[in-house]
């Protein structure tokens, strides 16, 4: 079973980070104020990893889909 990335929308602080890191895979809603996931399977696990290691809101979050 894969594992994709979500965002906790309501934790996000809209830095960013996770957009830089893995660009494929997060994406920043401006209007909304917070980050997206555009396409979960953009990066691989540990890029993906990388991305959720450096959220300062710690709000990404695996899941199984
Ligand atoms: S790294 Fe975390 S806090 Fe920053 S935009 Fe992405 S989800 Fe939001």
């Amino acid at each position: 079973m894969a594992r994709i990335p979500y965002i906790d929308t309501e934790e996000c602080m809209a830095c960013g980070s996770c957009a830089e890191t893995c660009p494929d895979v997060f994406a920043m809603n401006e209007e909304m104020g917070f980050a997206v996931v555009v396409n979960p399977y953009g990066a691989s696990e540990d890029e993906i990893q990388e991305a959720i290691d450096m959220c300062p809101a710690q709000c990404i979050h695996w899941k199984t889909e």
